[in-house]
């Protein structure tokens, strides 16, 4: 073991990445109450980019503005374009090991609440129950109207883009439509924002996972969190300006850290009687 400790620094890494999982683990098994809040970096391996991350698209091209869609009718045509060529692969995506294993721990009844800054529905594909996911951003899967607010599935108005209407408008009121996420600049849903605020004072362990904390206010709940006496645990591939306040932080992949994680919480339900004998 000394001999393994002196080895190169990525060992080292992985040896401080397997003592906070084993941290995680304790601390897992005696919370009643475990709330989740996850960003992009669950999703990455599902394929879904960080738009936000290094290199991810909006470092090379700055995002629409809520007034710029408005006033402007190409932007508004540019971004259907995007979205006709881009909503295919969103769709398809698949949920991965980090989404399943969230949602086993919340079908076991571990985790009550799954706050998430994505827009790709994958908590939803993997298992989890719709009603107990917190979209901070909205959603990629529905298109508002931005006059009348009438929501519309994006299966449906994707369709319209491929039969060639490359500006589709509210059915209703002939209003501008777009996908019913949050633009920079734009609030956040005020309904949306409450539950999370909810969330996180009422849990008593904070899981974040995959998310760089910089996009406030979401970036606020752990902390909302942490100062009602939750543990506050963070799971991410690079550091976040939390980390210091956080009382577990595992720098490793999302997907095989839950997916471990929810495998000694949550075990199998064939299991679970032999199992829980020590505890
Ligand atoms: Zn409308």
């Amino acid at each position: 073991m000394h001999e393994q400790a002196q080895a190169a620094t990525g060992r080292e890494a992985t040896g401080q990445a397997e003592a906070a999982l084993a941290a995680l683990i304790r601390v897992g098994r005696g919370a009643r109450r475990i709330v989740a809040f996850t960003g992009a970096g669950i999703s990455t391996e599902s394929g879904i980019p960080d738009y936000r991350g290094p290199g991810g698209v909006w470092e090379r091209q700055a995002p629409p503005t809520m007034g710029d869609f408005r006033e402007n009718v190409e932007t508004r045509r540019d971004y259907w374009r995007w979205r006709r060529d881009g909503y295919p692969a969103l769709n398809a995506a698949v949920p991965n090991a980090g989404h399943t294993a969230l949602a086993r721990l919340q079908q076991s009844g571990r985790v009550t609440a799954i706050i998430t800054q994505n827009i790709d529905g994958l908590h939803q594909k993997a298992g989890s129950d719709p009603a107990r996911v917190i979209e901070l951003h909205g959603s990629a899967h529905r298109v508002r109207c931005l006059d009348c607010g009438t929501i519309w599935r994006a299966a449906e108005i994707h369709h319209r883009l491929l039969d060639g209407d490359d500006l589709p408008t509210c059915r209703l009121c002939g209003g501008s439509l777009r996908a019913a996420t949050i633009l920079f600049g734009e609030p956040l849903p005020a309904g949306a924002l409450r539950q999370a605020v909810d969330a996180a004072r009422s849990c008593d362990l904070m899981l974040v996972v995959g998310s760089s904390l910089i996009v406030n206010p979401a970036a606020r709940l752990p902390a909302i969190a942490k100062e009602e006496g939750a543990v506050l645990a963070i799971i991410n591939q690079t550091a976040t300006p939390l980390d210091r306040i956080a009382d577990v932080v595992i720098s490793a992949s999302a997907g095989s850290t839950l997916a471990r994680f929810a495998a000694a919480l949550a075990p199998d339900t064939t299991a679970v009687g032999a199992d829980q004998s020590g505890t």
